[in-house]
């Protein structure tokens, strides 16, 4: 659990409407994260050594010169820069290269882009076109040397797939995703059951992994929310639950070093951190199916809490030792502590 990435939710408002939307997005949730307000963590995050700087939502570039402000304050400051977006202004190769460029002129490198059926379907809604939309940005994107990350959601009945994008791709950049694919990233995922994506149907979602490993974003991105909630990960059961809450930065002006330091002395964070979710429904001996890593979290958090922390109370011992400290993901982060440190890039 070391921070790396700050992952600004700078609104929880969308154009699209998803109906797997973990975090419930849409066009009437109007609340913004003042910029005033990224400055000031992306000034604190900094100093205790964040990289990555995210920004993400809802859809970011619906207020595209605060967008813009802070990509640029962020590059200043010397952070590596992401903004995640739905891509519903790249309706032609124009639109793509004007937004685009301007992002990487106030100092983007990378964008990540979603493109499956889901999104699609509400980029089909608001511009009546065919959907080559990911198209468009990859071209610019590789014109202007800005990483792309082509996020990809997949269900049991979904038609864009991998395969579809990469043919899509060559077909119309002219030459095989091989060429580009240092720079062209494809990510999938399958939809977690939180938020409207609750509502989905079980069985079209494939298992994603065996999901026994332990979690990797938590303690390594720390997400700002508009509300003032900072969370500890940026994982979709954080909209479930205020369990993944290390601070406000609205009700009590939570500090990031604050954050980190009430993240660094929760147990349970740590047994994620090392265990993962699936691993310890096993040991609470709840079998149920899940998908996501982040389902498998959200059930332990919000539909076994009390079975977990019952199980907590009787093994606090056996889990810091054996599961925690006896881990080696957990001495790779000691390592790394005393390594930042050593250069001083940490006064903790
Ligand atoms: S999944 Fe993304 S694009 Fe879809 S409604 Fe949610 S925030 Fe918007
Ligand atoms: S599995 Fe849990 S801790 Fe990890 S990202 Fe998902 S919600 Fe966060």
């Amino acid at each position: 659990m070391y921070p790396l990435n700050l992952s600004f939710f700078v609104t929880y408002k969308c154009n699209y409407n998803c109906p797997h939307c973990s975090l419930n997005a849409d066009s009437k949730k109007d609340l913004w994260l003042p910029i005033a307000v990224i400055k000031k963590f992306l000034k604190e995050g900094k100093q205790l050594g964040f990289r990555v700087a995210i920004f993400t939502g809802g859809e970011p570039t619906l207020r595209l010169d605060s967008l813009l402000e802070s990509i640029q304050f962020a590059k200043e400051l010397g952070y590596a820069t992401r903004v995640v977006s739905n891509g519903w202004w790249a309706f032609s190769e124009e639109s793509a290269y004007n937004i685009l460029s301007q992002m990487k002129e106030h100092g983007l490198d990378e964008i990540n882009i979603s493109f499956d059926d889901y999104h699609v379907t509400f980029f089909r809604q608001l511009w009546n076109i065919e959907p080559l939309y990911i198209v468009h940005v990859a071209k610019a994107s590789l014109d202007l040397d800005i990483r792309l990350g082509i996020a990809i959601i997949e269900d049991a009945n979904s038609t864009i797939n991998e395969r579809f994008v990469i043919n899509l791709l060559s077909q119309h950049l002219g030459r095989p995703y091989e060429a580009i694919k240092e720079n062209v990233v494809i990510i999938k995922d399958v939809p977690a059951r939180i938020g409207r994506g609750k509502h989905l149907p079980t069985d079209i979602i494939p298992e994603r992994e065996p999901l026994v490993s332990g979690c990797e974003d938590i303690g390594m991105t720390y997400g700002i929310h508009p509300d003032g909630r900072i969370t500890v990960c940026c994982g979709h059961a954080i909209f479930e639950s205020d369990f993944y809450d290390v601070g406000n930065w609205k009700e009590n002006g939570t500090t990031l070093r604050e954050a980190i330091d009430n993240a660094s002395r929760n147990l349970i964070y740590w047994w994620l951190y090392t265990q993962g979710p699936k691993k310890i429904l096993k040991k609470l001996k709840i079998h149920e199916k899940t998908t996501h890593l982040c389902d498998a979290c959200k059930m332990l958090m919000v539909d076994y809490k009390d079975i977990l922390i019952e199980y907590l109370r009787g093994h606090r011992d056996e889990i810091l030792v054996n599961d925690v400290l006896l881990n080696t993901r957990a001495q790779e982060i000691v390592k790394f502590v005393k390594e930042k440190r050593r250069k001083s890039q940490w006064q903790l």
